[in-house]
């Protein structure tokens, strides 16, 4: 086959109906500010973390929502848990105590991201 310089992307699927959507179950009970996240973003825009890394807490809660949270327990570690994201999150997310009980929980490693 010709190689034009590109090639057909991949289809990316996310199936709701098999994801394991526990830990966002969690989440909602037990941190009921969670549900109001609108993903906008200013959490990572702030964040201590986000300046040394690639770790987006915006991207995790998309992550976690979806019930795609296989590698979802290694980005957490890198949180220093400093608190700026809930100072300045504009729906009053608690952000640190949803870090704190994500790093907490035990994620099915077998769903796939
Ligand atoms: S700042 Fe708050 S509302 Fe915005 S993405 Fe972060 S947690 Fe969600
Ligand atoms: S608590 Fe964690 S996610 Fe929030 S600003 Fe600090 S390092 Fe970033």
């Amino acid at each position: 086959m010709n190689k034009f310089g590109y090639s057909v992307a991949q289809p990316r699927v996310i199936d709701y109906e098999s994801n394991d959507r526990s830990l966002s179950e969690y989440l909602n009970a037990l941190e009921p500010s969670f549900r109001r996240c609108i993903e906008c973003g200013g959490c990572s825009a702030t964040c201590t973390a986000a300046a040394y890394t690639s770790f987006s807490l915006r991207e995790l809660h998309v992550l976690i929502r979806r019930g795609e949270s296989r590698k979802i327990q290694s980005a957490l570690k890198k949180c220093m848990l400093c608190g700026k994201c809930t100072l300045v999150c504009p729906r009053g997310v608690n952000t640190r105590n949803v870090i704190t009980l994500a790093r907490n929980f035990k994620v099915s490693l077998n769903n796939a991201v």
